[in-house]
């Protein structure tokens, strides 16, 4: 299979970096969501970015020209019918994306392979709902999508080796490098990064230290480009909280179990940088 057409759902922070690095590498993307102001603001920021690119001199003003061609909006999940891939990256909700598959199943090509940007919906229970779990599988980038390099590649109990091949082989072409993993909570990334946030949040909570002194000792000692409580405020306490209930959830393993302290921030409403205080305060 050539892959020529991509086929982006959600226009938001992950599905715009995404169609920026799909029409980058040379592919035709159509990018879908239910709103036209929101396919329309994911177009300004490829549009914006483009131009910060121009700027600093890593594109020409063609080069962006030739990339903005490559790249269609759409409202009508109608207009995905003729892509070779589909990348979904809309709001993080199991039933709404369950049911964005069993539409797009129906419109996409058979041989079309689906693909969910989840963090956290395992990749087998979204492909069940697919007469095609064999062509179904996670491509997890990460934020922002244009600087980052991993793409973690999740199988699914029923994806296929040609699936898990051509998603390798897309991900290496848009300049990201691919690291396969099983399905499992959380899978590799937000396994291992969000109980080190819960664990640094104890030891908040525990009076261990202060949280300039948390995120020094994992940045100066650990070689970390920002501590763990920075980064918690920068990913949005409440996304933490619910990947850490995904992982207590997803294993019955007390290891998991959220920090009280994160609960109560995100109850008094401290969601972090998106509404001005978290862990610190973003708000003068
Ligand atoms: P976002 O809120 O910025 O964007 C989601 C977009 O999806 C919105 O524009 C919304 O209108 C659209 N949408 C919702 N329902 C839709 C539907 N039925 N059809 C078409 N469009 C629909 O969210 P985001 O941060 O881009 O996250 C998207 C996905 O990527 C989530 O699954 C999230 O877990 C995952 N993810 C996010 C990050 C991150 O740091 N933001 C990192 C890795 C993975």
């Amino acid at each position: 299979m050539v892959v020529k057409k991509i086929g982006v759902i959600g226009a938001g922070q992950m599905g715009h970096g995404i169609a920026l690095v799909s029409a980058q590498a040379g592919f035709d993307v159509i990018i879908q969501d239910i709103k036209d102001d929101f396919v329309q603001n994911g177009l300004s920021k490829i549009d914006k970015f483009l131009t910060k690119s121009i700027q600093k001199e890593r594109i020409t003003a063609n080069d962006k020209k030739k990339i903005m061609a490559k790249i269609k909006g759409t409202t009508k999940l109608v207009d995905l019918k003729d892509v070779d891939i589909v990348i979904e990256a809309i709001f993080e909700n199991v039933k709404v994306k369950k049911e964005l598959f069993q539409q797009i199943d129906k419109i996409c090509k058979k041989d079309c392979i689906l693909t969910s940007n989840t963090s956290t919906i395992p990749i087998t229970d979204l492909a069940s709902v697919t007469s095609r779990p064999e062509k179904f599988i996670g491509m997890h980038f990460m934020n922002p999508v244009p600087v980052m390099k991993l793409v973690e590649v999740i199988r699914g109990l029923n994806t296929d080796d040609a699936t898990a091949k051509i998603i390798f082989e897309l991900s290496e072409k848009m300049g990201k490098i691919p690291v396969e993993v099983n399905d499992s909570p959380g899978f590799v990334s937000n396994r291992v990064l969000i109980p080190m946030i819960n664990e640094a949040v104890y030891c908040l909570y525990e009076g261990v230290g202060t949280p300039e002194a948390i995120d020094n000792v994992m940045k100066l000692g650990m070689n970390h480009p920002m501590g763990p409580l920075a980064l918690a405020d920068l990913i949005g306490l409440d996304v933490c909280l619910h990947i850490m209930n995904v992982l207590y959830e997803g294993f019955n393993d007390s290891k998991y179990r959220p920090c009280p302290l994160l609960k109560k921030m995100v109850q008094a409403g401290y969601l972090g940088r998106k509404n001005g205080r978290g862990f610190y305060d973003y708000s003068k």
